[in-house]
């Protein structure tokens, strides 16, 4: 009926918005899906019967808006209060809120030559990280700054930042995913810290993959006045389609974010599968280890077939395949029924994501890329 929707309706910025591209969920069956870091384990058994024994007519009540009972138990195990807490539908939500509470959209052009007025507009990231931070910057209209790691795909010191001309110690808003996401590598607390006291606007220390790593940064969201590290549910505890996910850090930060976030920003299910979580905590460090005994066995394995695989503190590793590009790989292995992630960018479009599964999971891509190589 309206066969010609006229593109006026819509903001430029929105009409000109490349949006953040997800992993392919399949719909096809039997396929094994390494390509989007979900954790290859169930959620625990005590975490489905709460869920399970929530689901009756109490379902059309409104859910706590500031989940209050599971920022209460996030606090105890953070050793915070539930001001230094606030959860978010999945990280994500916590990413963009950050955005639109601490950064200016981007000046008009006739003062844009202000330095200052620049600053307080600029989201800043290093790249290759997490690839949903541009995107959040666009869709606010603010300014980008992307600065490059190192080829090994290190963080430069603070030392070298200054250095470097492009990084700006002003920006409104610094993203950091640590571990990084999809270079697999961790960083170490005493440098984020180093960085962090170098910055003049909030830093966002992203944690989503900390679980399997050998450091965390908590103990800086709550020493620093602009520190907030963010954490989510999905990838260490199951939970990707419950969507929940939190900042922790200083309450006139979080205060501020909870200000500006939806009424009832986290599902009523979501709150009680998270809680439910936080009570069964020794069932997924049993997990963790799993995953990271299997993501030793794959890189080995791997290596040994001629891949160079990045060193991880993730659930994933990053590749470089052997003899074909790695977009040959991406089809090959899906013609095998195997489900990797690659990326169409310039840093790493050499490199193939895998996410670690199950030690079965993990064998069968083995066994695949041996039958490519053939
Ligand atoms: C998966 C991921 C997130 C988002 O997780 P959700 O809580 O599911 O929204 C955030 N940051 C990084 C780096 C991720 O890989």
């Amino acid at each position: 009926m309206f066969s010609r929707i006229p593109k006026k309706l819509i903001r430029p910025l929105v009409l000109d918005l490349h949006a953040y591209v997800p992993g392919e969920q399949p719909k096809i069956k039997g396929l094994i899906k390494l390509n989007t870091n979900e954790n290859p384990y169930p959620p625990s058994p005590k975490v489905l019967a709460a869920v399970r024994a929530a689901t009756d007519g109490r379902l059309r009540l409104y859910p706590s808006p500031t989940a209050q009972r599971l920022r209460e138990k996030l606090a105890k195990l953070h050793r915070c209060a539930p001001e230094n807490i606030i959860v978010g539908n999945g990280s994500d939500e916590m990413l963009a809120l950050a955005v639109r509470a601490f950064v200016e959209p981007k000046p008009e052009a006739k003062s844009r030559r202000e330095k200052s007025a620049l600053a307080a507009a600029t989201v800043q990231y290093f790249t290759p990280s997490y690839s949903l931070y541009p995107v959040l910057a666009d869709t606010h209209g603010a300014a980008r700054n992307a600065v490059a790691l190192k080829p090994d795909f290190s963080m430069p010191g603070v030392a070298e930042l200054k250095r470097d001309k492009k990084w700006n110690f002003n920006a409104a808003l610094t993203f950091v995913t640590t571990p990084n996401a999809p270079g697999g590598r961790g960083y170490r607390t005493t440098d984020l810290e180093k960085l962090c006291r170098a910055q003049q606007g909030v830093v966002v220390l992203d944690e989503a993959y900390v679980d399997f790593a050998k450091e965390n940064a908590m103990k800086l969201a709550l020493k620093f006045p602009h520190v907030l590290v963010a954490r989510t549910f999905s990838k260490a505890y199951s939970l990707c389609f419950q969507r929940v996910g939190y900042f922790a850090g200083p309450a006139e930060l979080i205060a501020a974010l909870h200000k500006i976030r939806d009424s009832y920003n986290v599902n009523g299910l979501g709150q009680i599968a998270a809680e439910a979580t936080l009570g069964d905590l020794k069932f997924y460090r049993a997990n963790f280890q799993k995953i990271i005994a299997t993501r030793t066995w794959l890189s080995r394995e791997l290596t040994k077939l001629g891949f160079r695989v990045l060193p991880s503190e993730t659930n994933f590793i990053l590749a470089q395949p052997p003899l074909f590009p790695a977009s040959d790989w991406l089809q090959k292995l899906r013609d095998r029924k195997i489900l990797v992630r690659w990326f169409n960018l310039p840093e790493v479009s050499r490199y193939l994501r895998i996410t670690v599964g199950t030690p079965d999971e993990a064998g069968a891509l083995v066994k695949a890329a041996r039958g490519i190589l053939k």
